[in-house]
């Protein structure tokens, strides 16, 4: 293939190096010459041509050599058509390695894309490294992403929906009333393979049950009635869209929004008796403020002088038995939700649950007069059957829960996003496992001369 050693280490096939020199600031510059067997041949007519009419030099950007700048000079000769009958008067040698016209190696944009796609730096940050600008390197990483996301997704047993803020939100004071109203609210929703590795399947720009409904409907059929779970937080819009785009997936939603309900009851609770006991807001020295964290923790955590100080604590007067019936309330609804497989090592059946959840709404129904458990278990009875699903599947949205923060961390890199189809092909690119980094092991590779058993001097 290289037929010395300078061209073997600048390794571009058909260039061989013809001298180095040092350039300024650590620069090297490499002279090239055309070293290919079809380069002298016309790209009309096929001509093999040997009559120089000129010699241009080309200066493509290249990839540093170990940090400093490479500058190359390709010597090429402009070569006229011997062919009387073909258009073309003259053309200049050209070689498969680079394009005809190529300002840039395409060795620097592959460098270029693979920083971005696996290394997680922003286009700015691979462009100025490479010295070529933003749209060079974010075109070579778009090229190379999409050829992996594109892809249509395989099939997904459970699928996971979430959304999150792709921007901050933008107020403006309305110059009547002097008030602030909202001018841009942008988010984006989600899906996530839940039960394989694809990671992020896809995301749509908005949050409406039209926007989510939009998305999985325009998947195939064929993949659509493979759903068989989907996990979604307890959130009615993507609920109905659902039930509308999958009519044939039960739905079940994420166990911990169900828990982070049922504690925030307790604390509404506690909140709301310390002002009616104190008549003002809770403080250190207050006993019940001492049991802050120990109510939000799970009971069976609880070592045996915190229950007792939680017990003896509250029974002490009304306000505090009230904080311990929303407590109660709490522990029973996740005296349900711990039923669940991977807590239990045995599949829970559908009675089971129902049952514990009876006695949850049992033990709510009987103290009316605490607001926040009524609201508490009216809300669990709204989505009784979602909530058994997921216990009874034990499917969590977790993993969707997780590429949510690295989206967000890719929207901090890049210090937020103007064009939100980039945030999305960047968010899925870090979210996707097929576009992700292949573990690299070292191994030991047997040795090959790149010269062919040329004699090297020395
Ligand atoms: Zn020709």
């Amino acid at each position: 293939m290289f037929h010395d050693t300078a061209s073997a280490l600048f390794g571009v096939a058909g260039l061989r190096v013809t001298d180095v020199e040092s350039g300024p600031d650590g620069a090297v510059e490499v002279w090239a010459v055309t070293d290919c067997e079809g380069a002298a041949a016309c790209p009309d007519c096929g001509t093999v041509s040997s009559k120089v009419h000129d010699t241009v030099v080309t200066r493509p950007a290249d990839v540093r050599r170990a940090g400093d700048p490479v500058g190359v000079y390709w010597v090429k000769r402009r070569l006229k058509c011997k062919n009387a009958s073909c258009p073309r008067r003259s053309f200049t040698e050209r070689v498969p390695a680079v394009p005809p016209g190529a300002r840039v190696l395409p060795r620097l944009k592959e460098q270029c894309a693979a920083e971005v796609a696996d290394r997680g730096v922003t286009p700015a940050e691979a462009a100025r490294h490479a010295g070529v600008s933003w749209p060079v390197a974010h075109e070579a990483f778009a090229a190379r992403a999409d050829a992996v996301l594109d892809a249509p997704p395989a099939p997904v047993a459970h699928l996971g929906i979430d959304e999150h803020r792709r921007g901050r939100p933008r107020w403006r004071t309305d110059p009547e009333t002097g008030e602030y109203e909202l001018l841009a609210d942008r988010w984006h929703v989600n899906f996530c393979d839940l039960s394989g590795s694809q990671g992020m399947l896809g995301q749509v720009e908005g949050r409406t049950a039209d926007d989510t409904a939009y998305w999985l409907v325009q998947a195939p059929p064929a993949w659509r009635d493979r759903v068989e779970v989907v996990a979604i937080d307890m959130c009615s819009i993507f609920l109905s869209a659902v039930r509308r785009a999958l009519p044939g997936a039960q739905v079940a939603v994420d166990l911990f929004h169900v828990v982070q309900l049922a504690v925030k009851a307790a604390g509404d609770v506690r909140r709301r008796a310390t002002r009616e006991k104190y008549g003002r807001r809770g403080r250190q020295g207050d006993p019940e403020y001492g049991l802050k964290g120990l109510l939000n923790r799970n009971v069976e955590t609880l070592s045996p002088e915190q229950f007792a100080k939680v017990i003896e604590t509250l029974d002490s007067d009304g306000h505090g038995q009230q904080v311990a019936i929303a407590w109660i309330a709490k522990e029973k609804l996740r005296a349900a939700l711990r039923l669940r497989a991977r807590i239990t090592r045995s599949q829970p059946c559908e009675r089971q649950v129902r049952d514990r959840l009876f006695a949850f709404y049992d033990w709510c129904a009987a103290c009316e007069d605490i607001p926040e458990v009524i609201t508490l278990a009216a809300t669990v009875a709204r989505w009784e059957q979602q909530i058994v699903t997921a216990v009874l599947t034990g499917v969590t949205n977790a993993a969707t829960e997780s590429l949510n923060r690295i989206a967000k961390l890719e929207a901090r890199l890049a210090y937020g996003f103007r064009n939100p189809a980039s945030q999305r092909r960047r968010v899925r690119t870090a979210c996707t496992r097929g576009t992700r980094r292949r573990a690299r092991t070292a191994t030991r590779r047997p040795k090959q001369s790149v010269t062919k058993g040329k004699q090297v001097p020395g």
